[in-house]
């Protein structure tokens, strides 16, 4: 079937080498739009500047590349579609978390990292996590000026809604994630002036108007954060699609200590990408049997969203050879 309005994207922060958790979740983007004639877009979530790894970008890039996921839209360089990166669009952030405000769904927040650190102390105390108490929420509009026009530091925190509404996961089903009784209203921008990943995330998908968020299961419990804000700007969100773990057969995590989850490693040591894309597939999620071995065009063509399972998708290192 055809569906043109199907839009993708992969989002890496580049923090590091694209290990298989994220060649896979980058692959399952591409698999799923190609199925049904969509697009697959690059976009490179760069905002905290503090956890950048310099060259992880051009690797992650060189990687998709390899590996034949290549953005069908997006920047063009030498002739190809690059990534969007977030870094480039600041002013659009900025622009949207006073949109929130005016919408009184977000506020200016003059509370000092000293204030923050005590009530950090506060909750160790109580051994409870810490949360932001909401305090600025309080301030009159007066005052809020006053501190403005006198250049006191600041950053702009969202209204979390009271309650959480549930939302169904095209993977795990009906989830609801109640994070008000978690934690205190979340920083959208910050002092520097750049977003943080909850805001960016949600104008670009909006923006990019994507239609599926395929993502790994470590962004399901922030979803119902995303919907909220989705909410406060008025817009129709995407619809969204977790993927669970990648972990070894035994059930433990892949950890970066095992140099062999990295994508580049397997292109070193030789192996073609279609044998790593066979690997990363055949732990079951997505397909309906494991018996054969796949081009990239057979995946597209049998790959199944509604075949991704919940449960942890185990890799079989043994049969990494049979590829
Ligand atoms: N930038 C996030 C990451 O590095 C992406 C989360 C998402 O796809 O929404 O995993």
């Amino acid at each position: 079937q055809s569906s043109p309005d199907v839009r993708v994207r992969f989002a890496p922060s580049p923090t590091g080498m694209l290990h298989l958790g994220g060649l896979r979740t980058a692959l399952y983007n591409f698999l799923f739009t190609k199925a049904h004639n969509g697009s697959f877009i690059l976009r490179i979530e760069d905002t905290d500047r503090t956890r950048l790894v310099p060259g992880s970008e051009e690797s992650l890039e060189e990687m998709l590349k390899w590996a034949g996921l290549e953005p069908d839209e997006g920047p063009t360089k030498s002739g190809k579609y690059g990534p969007y990166r977030q870094s480039e669009r600041v002013h659009i952030y900025k622009e949207k978390a006073h949109e929130l405000i005016e919408r009184g769904a977000a506020y200016h927040c003059f509370c000092t990292p000293h204030r923050l650190e005590l009530l950090r102390k506060e909750a160790a105390r109580r051994k409870e996590v810490p949360r932001y108490d909401n305090r600025c929420r309080q301030l009159s509009q007066e005052e809020c000026r006053r501190r403005l026009e006198d250049g006191i530091p600041h950053v702009i925190r969202f209204k979390l809604e009271d309650k959480a509404q549930p939302f169904t996961d095209l993977v795990f089903g009906v989830t609801r994630h109640d994070v008000a009784s978690i934690e205190g209203d979340p920083v959208i921008l910050k002092g520097d002036g750049f977003p943080t990943y909850h805001l960016a995330n949600v104008v670009d998908d909006h923006l990019m108007q994507i239609s599926h968020v395929l993502r790994g299961q470590e962004w399901l419990i922030s979803t119902g954060k995303h919907l909220m804000l989705y909410r406060a700007f008025g817009w129709t969100p995407p619809q969204f699609a977790h993927l669970p773990l990648l972990v070894n057969k035994d059930g433990t995590k892949l950890s970066k200590r095992q140099g062999d989850i990295f994508a580049n490693h397997f292109r070193e040591k030789g192996y073609l990408p279609q044998a790593v894309l066979n690997f990363i597939t055949f732990c079951g999620a997505g397909f309906q049997d494991n018996k054969q071995v796949r081009t990239l065009e057979d995946m597209v063509a049998e790959f199944s969203l509604a075949r991704v399972v919940e449960h942890p998708a185990r890799l079989d290192w043994d049969r990494l050879q049979e590829f």
